[in-house]
Parts: C-alpha cells; structure tokens; sequence
C-alpha cells in the first residue's frame, strides 16, 4: 500500500486493481491465438501507462469465451481424452491469459524503461455449496456453442496472502483471472467445484482484500449508462454508491453485462474503497484522473 500518499486525488500513486472484461481481451468475437495476443497488446498499452504514472498496478482479467473454447474441446475430444472438470479449465484460462498478459505487459514497460516483476498467480477463491447459483445456472461462456453453468458469489480469495506480498514487493500481479478458480471448504481442506465466478465480483472481493485504493473496470463501452439500449442514453459520470443501487434496482443495468460491474464498484466503495471507475479499454488513464467513465463514490 501507500499510506503516505493515500487519498492524494491520482495525482501520487495509488494501489489499483484493473479488472479486464472478456471483451477487451478478444478482438470481434475471435478467440484465435493471434486475435487474444493483438488483444492483450492493446490493452497492457493502456496498463502500461498507469505503471508509469507511479501506480501499483495488479490486473484480473474475465475468461467467458476462453473457458467455453475448452469446455467444447473437451466434448469433442472426449473419446480420445478424458475431459477435465470446468475448474481446471478456469485454471488453464488463468495461465494462458496470464501468460498473454505478462509478455504484453513486459514489452510495454520495457520501451518505457520499466524493469518491474511480473506475476501471474494461479488464484483460487471460496464460494458457497449453499449458494443458490448451484440451481440457477446464469453465466453464458462459450463464443459459437454458448452454454450456461453456475455462478456463485465470491466469499474470499484464497491466496491473498500470496498477491499481497508479490504487491508489496513492488511486483505487478496478474490475479483471480476468470473470476477465480471456485473451491468450496470440505472435510477439513477445501476442492475445486465446476462453476465460473463472475470476474467484476471477484475483482472487487481482491481489490478490497489486496488493499486496492481504486478500481478500474475496463470494457467495450465508454460508461454505465440509463436508459441503455434506448434512443438516448445518459452516460453516468460520476454517481454515489445509493444513487448507484436505486437505479440497480430500478433495472437500469443489462444482467452478466453491466449489472456485476455496478455492483462490484457499489461494493467496493462501500466496503471502504476510495472510488471505482468502469470505462473503455481505451480511456483507462483518462478514467483514473476522473475525465472518463463512470465513477462510484461511496455515499448518499
Ligand atoms: P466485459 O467483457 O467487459 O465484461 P460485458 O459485455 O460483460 O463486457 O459488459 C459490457 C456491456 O454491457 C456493454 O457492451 C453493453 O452492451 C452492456 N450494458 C448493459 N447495460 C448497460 C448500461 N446500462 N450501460 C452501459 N452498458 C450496458
Ligand atoms: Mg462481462
């Protein structure tokens, strides 16, 4: 963390979490080798510059079309090879994406003359048996053969610990990738279990448990907005966070689109985060000065 220079506005460094949303990360729905990496260039672009800024940066990054790729493979390749539990497949989406990231992500602070660490870290996070998502399987994944499987909330990241100290030691963190990779407690220890947790959730569960002073969510539009999909929607720049949760509950937000990205900016506010910005890929550096995006604010 900072403390030092804690509340300094953007203008000293802070610690951020920016959270990668599926579609930043796959260029025009094609999930091909050289359309991730293209993707993941562009994006550690606009990461890059935050790092030059002085920040301390950790990323998560979503996994939607990436783990329903394997899931069919796996289907496809099933007489040839036994397929795998969908939490090895988030914990394949971790690593590969991870490795996109950190490549990307090197090359950018190298022409800025930056030699900082970098770590992907395979991160597993606590979700509930009890959870009501077991029966309601809400989250599409997939890009041609969509499918939905469970999505229970995020409790807690496991391997906190383990960001943290890489994050203290001034290394840039990859985390919680895909959401996390889902264990529930059993018996004594804990095992995976087949669901996929949403990553804007679970980016603010991390965010709040690395210490995070901002949030930035970065996806395809420039801003929440009301009145969405209408003729004329209102870009939401600034909001409070029981502002945010009227118009939440008024059903202003697409579900598993905007919906968990307010409500993950909602959450981090109010368990103590300073703001929480969701803007385009493109205006990452922008939003965090407060000239981009919607910023959450806790508060009435
Ligand atoms: P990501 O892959 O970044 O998580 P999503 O597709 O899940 O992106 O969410 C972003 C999408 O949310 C936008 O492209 C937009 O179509 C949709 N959306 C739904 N409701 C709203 C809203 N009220 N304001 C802005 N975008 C919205
Ligand atoms: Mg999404």
């Amino acid at each position: 963390m900072t403390p030092a220079l804690e509340g300094s506005g953007g203008t000293g460094s802070s610690r951020i979490l920016v959270a990668l949303g599926g579609n930043a990360l796959t260029a025009e729905g094609d999930a091909g080798p050289d359309a991730q990496r293209r993707a993941a260039e562009r994006a550690m672009k606009q990461v890059a510059e935050l790092v030059a800024a002085g920040n301390e940066v950790a990323i998560t990054h979503g996994n939607g079309p990436q783990v329903g790729n394997l899931l069919l493979k796996n289907e496809i390749a099933r007489h040839a090879v036994p397929p795998v539990p969908l939490d090895w497949c988030v914990a394949q989406t971790q690593a590969t994406i991870g490795y996109l990231i950190m490549t990307a992500l090197e090359r950018e602070l190298a022409v800025r003359r930056i030699g900082s660490a970098l770590a992907v870290l395979l991160t597993r996070v606590l979700v509930d048996p009890a959870d009501p998502a077991w029966e309601h399987p809400s989250k599409p994944i997939g890009q041609s053969n969509r499918r939905l499987v469970p999505s229970p909330e995020p409790v807690e990241i496991l391997d906190r610990d383990a960001v943290v100290r890489l994050l203290d030691d001034g290394a840039i963190v990859v985390a919680a990738g895909g959401g996390g990779i889902p264990m529930i407690r059993e018996n004594g220890g804990i095992r995976g279990v087949e669901a996929v947790v949403d990553k804007d959730l679970c980016g603010a569960l991390l965010a709040r448990a690395i210490g995070a002073d901002r949030m930035l969510i970065a996806t395809d539009v420039r801003a929440a907005a009301t009145g969405f999909g209408g003729d004329d929607p209102e870009w939401i720049d600034s909001i409070s966070s029981d502002r945010l949760r009227e118009l939440i509950d008024a059903g202003e937000f697409g579900a598993g689109s905007m919906l968990p990205k307010v409500e993950a900016c909602a959450r981090f506010v109010e368990g103590g985060g300073e703001e929480a910005t969701i803007c385009h890929l493109g205006e990452l550096d922008r939003a965090l000065a407060g000239a981009a995006g919607t910023t959450v604010k806790a508060g009435t």
